[in-house]
Formats: structure tokens, sequence, C-alpha cells
């Protein structure tokens, strides 16, 4: 049976074990053993400090606040609560950086340093992913394969360009913009904090970085990583604090950028925040992607792009694929599929190595989903959930399919950021089109079809900064990434990340 924390809006059943037929109704039950990663890799400390000019130092006024393990529901570490007076010793020791150590060097030299942090990473990846799954509740098969090697990735890529902003930009020159302030999200917390540092440091700016407060962990981790790799002091900072402080950061007067990841509300805050300055400003916010599967499609790579895309990460991803569109004639063979393919998605101990969908992140956004899921529940549409167990403690919800949704029901225009995925039907490319653009945010899609020529009609005509062809959710450092309408503006990844953070001069 759930567990006490099961969030379902409908009565779970016993959960059917798996099992093997052996004909004539007999049947070997079986289930994984448990084959959980171990902790002692990681050292936690009681306390962190802020990361301030090459050293930990404790938050003026000497406050703190503590980061829990969302599977658990324990207390990992206290965090040093930020202050203005701390926000501006940071802005200050980065302007200090820029001026004398970091921004004098050469693109050479600075691409020593990033290849160095790269090789850092992947040496203490182990202990990098499994710090990253303890704070953030994602499973560890995904910190372990996506999140840490990606973020190594857009060290070494960016390390690549340092010493060729030339070759980037032809016949211009690429002047570094200075201090960056940069707040990113706790959905991918490592890997946010290397779309965001690295390419600003391979330009030779130097940087200010707020992580979320529910997860800083892996952000002070990367402050041991510029120790260790030697990185010149006040070139990258790190202050942990609460939603104001981020907002102290992106509007402090000395700063020149500002590069935000998260949701669409305070990205406008941010806008408006510093609209009438000359800072530059990026912001990737929410989405509400179309995933659209047409009847000519290879259905059973479909139906694992459809669950990578919703259920990764426990759907707490920005260009997750959240809405299906699925055309009508195969629409009932599709969800039988998801259905059955839902029956085997393990969920539970993000640290187990067999888990597939890990723990909601926080409680207020476990709190959030829930109240989606029963507004869809409320509003008419059909829920499924399969039967599994959730643990007894920690944020734990059930991996969610919405059938028989309309375009108006909640569940299909807000962000979830949960595991739950909204199933709609169209019968012509052009009604996929209308349903896929009908939505307020622009960051990502999804097309799954046999015809070459109809992957690219469809890809031109979505309203989205991301399409996927026959896949989903795939990350590359060389790759732009962002969106327009309420997804926000600018781009991360690729030679367009490296735009953002310089100022282009004629020769
Ligand atoms: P937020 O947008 O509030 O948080 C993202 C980052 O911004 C965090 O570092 C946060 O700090 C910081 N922040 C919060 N308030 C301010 C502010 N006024 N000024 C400057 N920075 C601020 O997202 P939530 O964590 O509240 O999540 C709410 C919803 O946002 C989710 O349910 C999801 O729908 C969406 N979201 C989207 C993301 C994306 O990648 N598109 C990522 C995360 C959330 P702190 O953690 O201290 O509050």
């Amino acid at each position: 049976m759930a567990g006490r924390n099961s969030t379902s809006v409908i009565p779970a059943p016993d959960r059917a074990p798996n099992s093997w037929g052996l004909g004539d109704g007999q049947a070997i039950p079986w289930d994984y053993a448990p084959a959980p990663e171990a902790r002692d890799i990681v050292t936690l400390k009681d306390r962190y400090g802020l990361f301030i000019n090459g050293r930990f130092v404790p938050a003026t006024g000497g406050d703190t606040f503590v980061s829990i393990d969302p599977a658990t529901e324990q207390p990992l570490a206290a965090i040093a609560r930020a202050t203005p007076v701390d926000v501006d010793k940071a802005v200050r020791a980065a302007r200090r950086a820029q001026r004398r150590s970091w921004g004098q060097l050469s693109g050479r030299e600075r691409a020593k340093y990033l290849f160095r942090i790269s090789r850092i990473l992947q040496e203490r990846s182990r202990e990098f992913a499994v710090l990253e799954s303890m704070d953030s509740g994602k499973p560890i098969k995904e910190s372990r394969d996506v999140d840490v090697p990606l973020a190594a990735s857009h060290f070494w890529y960016y390390a690549g360009w340092a010493d060729k902003l030339d070759y980037a930009f032809p016949g211009r020159v690429a002047r570094p913009l200075g201090v960056a302030a940069q707040i990113i999200p706790w959905n991918f917390p490592l890997l946010m904090l290397a779309w965001k540092i690295a390419p600003a440091l391979a330009a030779g700016n130097t940087v200010v970085l707020k992580p979320a407060s529910t997860t800083p962990l892996s952000a002070l981790l990367f402050a041991e990583v510029c120790v260790q790799a030697d990185l010149p002091p006040g070139t990258v900072n790190i202050i942990t604090g609460p939603g104001e402080i981020g907002m102290a950061l992106a509007t402090h007067r000395d700063v020149d950028k500002v590069a935000f990841t998260g949701s669409t509300e305070i990205g406008k805050k941010i806008g408006r925040g510093v609209a009438g300055t000359d800072k530059a400003l990026t912001l990737e916010l929410g989405g509400k992607a179309a995933n659209i599967v047409f009847d000519d499609a290879p259905l059973d790579q479909a139906i694992e792009g459809i669950v990578n895309g919703i259920y990764f990460n426990q759907g707490e991803v920005c260009c997750a694929g959240s809405r299906l569109l699925v055309q009508e004639s195969i629409a009932e063979t599709v969800i039988d599929k998801l259905k059955d393919r839902l029956s085997t998605i393990r969920v539970g101990d993000p640290l187990d190595k067999n888990t597939d969908v890990g723990a909601i992140n926080s409680k207020a956004q476990l709190e959030k989903i829930t109240e989606l899921v029963a507004s869809g529940v409320a509003e008419g549409a059909d829920l499924y959930q399969p039967a599994c167990d959730l643990p007894e403690r920690g944020y734990f919800f059930r991996p969610t399919l919405f059938t028989n949704v309309a375009q108006s029901h909640r569940i299909a225009r807000e962000e979830i950021f949960g595991p739950v995925l909204s199933v709609l039907t169209f019968r012509t490319p052009d009604e996929a089109v209308e349903k896929a653009n009908n939505t307020a945010y622009g960051l990502s899609a999804g097309i799954w079809t046999d015809k070459g020529s109809r992957i690219l009609e469809m890809a031109s005509r979505m309203k989205a900064g991301v399409v996927w062809a026959n896949t989903f959710n795939r990350f590359d450092p060389t790759s732009p990434f962002g969106g327009y309408k309420e997804s926000g503006f600018g781009r991360e990844g690729g030679m367009h990340g490296l735009h953002a953070y310089v100022r282009l001069e004629d020769r």
C-alpha cells in the first residue's frame, strides 16, 4: 500500500508485483533488489559559509537556514543566509578580480583554468552526483549520467572558446561585459551553474552566483573546486540566501549582466528590477511543451520519448513534454502502451540506482503539484496513476497521466513542474500546430513521425526555441537552448551562449 505521504488523489490499489508468466496461471513474482549508492563519498559539513573572494565566510549577522534531503525530510546542513552587505562584498570581489586578475588573463590562460575545472568535475563526479541527489531528490542515475557529465562538458566546451573569441565573432572584438549576477533554480543545480559560469568565465567576466535555497550544496562544493583549480580569488563568488537576496544581487548597481533561470513570475520581477539600467539580461523561464505524435511514428520509441519527456527528473524540467498531442487514430493504442510503461516506473530512494523517479524537490513544490492534479480531476479530466509503493517519508508523487483533457483545463495551461502528463488529441497537422502553439510559453516541442518532410514543416511552425524530432530532452553544450514569449529570451549553450556574455566592438 502507499505510504503515509502518498499524494494520490485516488486511492491506490495494492501493488501488483512484477511477474514472469509461466503459463497455466503460474507466475514468479519478482522485484528489483535495492541497489543503493553509498553516501560516504560525500563529506557534509554541519555549516556552510558564503564563498566570497576565494574564501568561505559567515554571513554578516551570522544567520543560517537549513537545506534538507527531500527524500527523508532530514536536515543536511546549515547554510549561511546572506544579507545585502554580503551581496555588496561579493560584487566588489568580483569587480576587483575582473579588473586585476581574471579580466587581465589571455584567453589561452582562461582556457587552462576551465579545462582544469572540467577535469576536477570529472574526477569528483561520484561525489557531485551523490550530493546532488541527496540535496535535490533526483535519481542518482540521472545526476550520475546526465547532470554531472553535462556540467563537465560545458566547462570543456567553453574552455575551447576562451582563446578563439575572434573566430566566434569574425570581424568584431569581443570584450567581457564585466560582473555577471547569476541566479539559478533547484531542478538542475550543478548543471545550471555550469550553463551560467562556463561561458561567463570563458569570455573574461567574473561572477556572483546565487543557487536556490533548497539546493545550495553542489554550488558550495563547486566553490571548493574553484579553490582546488587555483582560480584567482573573486573570479567566482557564491552567495546563499532567500529570493530577496537574488533581487539585491540582480539590481546591484555594479553588476553588468544578469542571467536568471526560474519561474516566469520571478523572471518578470527581475525584468522590472533591471529595466531602465544598462545591465544586459537573459531570462530562461517556464514552459508547457507539446510533444506531438503522428500516426506514422515509431510507437515504441515514441513511448520511451514521451516517458523521458515528462517523467525525467520528476517532470521538474522547464522544457518537459507536459502536453502530449497524439493523433486521434492512434490515441487509444498510445494511451494503453503508456499505462503499461508507467506500471514499470520505479519511484523511490533517489540514491537507489534502480530508481526512475525520485523525490519532489520540496514540500512547497509537492503541494503545488498536488493542487494542480486535484484541479485536473475537478475540471473533468480522467486521472491515471499506476499502483506503486511510495516511501514512508519524503516528498514523493506517483507518475500521473491525464486523458480527456481540454485545452482550457489548468493542467493543460499551467506549468506543473511535476511528473504529470496531459494527453490531448488532434486529427490534422494544422490542428496539432494550433494546439501546440496555444500556450503563453515557447520553450520546447517534440515531433514524432516517420516523415522527414513533416518534421521540417512542423518544426518551422512550432513557436518554441527548441524542437526535438523523434527524441526529447536531448542536451548538448554546443547547442543553443532558450525560449521566447513567456519562456524568456536569450540563449545558453553553443556560440549563442557566449554571445550573451560579450560586448562586440568594431575592430
Ligand atoms: P523561483 O523562480 O522562485 O526560483 C528560482 C531562483 O530564483 C531561486 O534561486 C530563487 O531563490 C530565486 N528567487 C526567488 N525569488 C526571487 C526574487 N524575488 N528575486 C530574485 N531571485 C529570486 O522558482 P520556485 O523555486 O519558487 O519554483 C516555483 C515554480 O517556478 C515551479 O513550480 C516551476 O513551475 C517554476 N520553475 C521553473 C524553472 C525553470 O527552469 N523554468 C526552475 C524552477 C522553478 P530561492 O530558492 O532562495 O527562493
